[in-house]
């Protein structure tokens, strides 16, 4: 299970203690308190699938719907062999308040296959894909529930999604399904959002902390959608990169690592990154976290900074581009270090903000420029970090519990405008 190592919260665990705190500090009546606590619906799917081989293999797929009270479902699928239900659960929950703190119109959800795309065929993988989407087509929807991509799943798995939910429901429906290509209804600048809005939150981070880009030294764990493109802008707009790992190891050059020749190294010739040749020592994905730098980007996977190593973090600022890289208890000692925090559930919302957009423009059949998509994804992110900081300083609280609280107020409200159906 992801996380429960050594007593260490499990993402699940970690995703309810700051639901608590941030409730009982907004003062949550008893009823709405549990109904947002909960999800509105779990399923766990069985998924038989012929492998290449003609052999047949069963895998588990879930999919969690936590709320669909500011709209519909939102939320990835993610394609690992850790995934497990918790793990999912949390992840809509988050999805929920995420998309409440940049306040789109959408509830929250995520999925998950138990599998490990680097062993499947595309093939095998395109079987996985259509077969999990026909067993919840009757959950999909543009107005029910809207899939996109996560760890292990990108635009061509989203194409299937599109595809196979198409020929259920007997007609075209893009807005399905987000971060599709775009030949199929998917916008421009989805594949580089997650990125650009957390570069977009260090521009605010670094100003409000009164530093320069030129002097800011950054590091990056994780090289996959979210931490290759927030590298390779952060790399073109000025920022010093002088620290990148993915899973196979990392670099460290306190000089700054050449990004775009190591993007298009890992991410075009699809080469292992710690043998990239252009000037800088090989280290570890762990180690490079506690390497010191102004801004850390933790843009991989989930617990990474526990209790046991938030000591030692030698940043200014912990900018969060994956879900829940810091677990519930190390927050209070990287609260005590003085770091500025930008929580995942504003930092990565980049991604669905311009899934958001993906949705309004397959909806409207009418598609945006990329300056246009870019410049509404920057009014989102500003406005966003804004009100963050404001409800931070206003409720005396860190800006993780200050998103929390923003998040669960705005859809306590809507909660309640609805009224609660017999
Ligand atoms: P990805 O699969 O494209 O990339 C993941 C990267 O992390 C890879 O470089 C991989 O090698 C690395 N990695 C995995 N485990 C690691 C470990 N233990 N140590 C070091 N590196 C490790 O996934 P992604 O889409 O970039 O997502 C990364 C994180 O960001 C996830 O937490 C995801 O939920 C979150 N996120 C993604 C998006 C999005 O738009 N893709 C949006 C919001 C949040």
């Amino acid at each position: 299970m992801p996380g429960s190592v050594g007593g260490e919260m499990n993402v699940y665990e970690s995703a309810e203690a700051r639901f608590e705190i941030a409730a009982q500090k907004l003062g949550l009546e008893q009823g709405v308190y549990h109904y947002l606590k909960y999800p509105d619906r779990e399923i766990t799917i069985y998924i038989p699938v012929a492998l290449d081989s003609g052999q047949l293999q069963v895998f588990t797929g879930y999919r969690v719907l936590h709320s669909t009270v500011r709209g519909p479902g939102k939320g990835g699928i993610r394609f690992a062999s850790d995934v497990s239900l918790d793990e999912v659960r949390a992840l809509a929950a988050w999805m929920t308040w995420k998309c409440a703190v940049v306040n789109i119109p959408f509830g929250g959800a995520k999925g998950g296959v138990i599998c490990d795309p680097e062993k499947l065929s595309q093939t095998e993988l395109e079987r996985v894909t259509r077969r999990y989407t026909a067993q919840l087509s009757d959950w999909f929807g543009p107005e029910r529930d809207v899939p996109a991509p996560d760890i292990g799943t990108n635009e061509q798995t989203m194409a299937w999604v599109m595809d196979t939910y198409a020929m259920h429901v007997r007609q075209a429906t893009t807005a399905v399904v987000t971060g599709k290509p775009l030949e199929l209804g998917g916008s421009q600048g989805r594949q580089e959002a997650t990125g650009r809005g957390l570069m977009i939150c260090c521009e605010k981070a670094i100003a409000k902390l009164k530093m320069k880009r030129q002097d800011t030294r950054v590091i990056v764990q994780g090289f996959g959608n979210v931490g290759s493109h927030a590298s390779l802008l952060m790399h073109e707009a000025g920022y010093r990169i002088i620290g990148v790992a993915d899973i196979h190891g990392g670099l460290y050059n306190e000089k700054g690592l050449d990004i775009a020749e190591l993007y298009d190294w890992v991410c075009t010739q699809r080469k292992p990154l710690p043998e990239f040749r252009g000037g800088g020592d090989k280290t570890t994905a762990q180690d490079i976290l506690f390497r010191r730098c102004d801004i850390l980007l933790p843009a991989a996977t989930e617990n990474q900074i526990t209790a046991a190593n938030a000591g030692r973090l030698d940043c200014r600022i912990l900018c969060e581009g994956a879900n829940g890289p810091t677990t519930a208890h190390a927050d209070p000692i990287v609260d005590r270090s003085g770091i500025f925090v930008v929580p995942d559930i504003l930092a990565n919302a980049g991604g669905v903000t311009v899934s958001y957009f993906e949705w309004v423009q397959d909806r409207q059949g009418f598609f945006w420029r990329e300056s246009e998509v870019n410049e509404r994804l920057r009014d989102v992110m500003e406005r966003s970090f804004d009100e963050v900081v404001r409800y931070a300083e206003v409720h005396g609280v860190s800006n993780r519990i200050a998103a929390y609280i923003l998040a669960i107020d705005r859809v306590a409200r809507a909660l309640k405008l609805r009224g609660f159906y017999a």
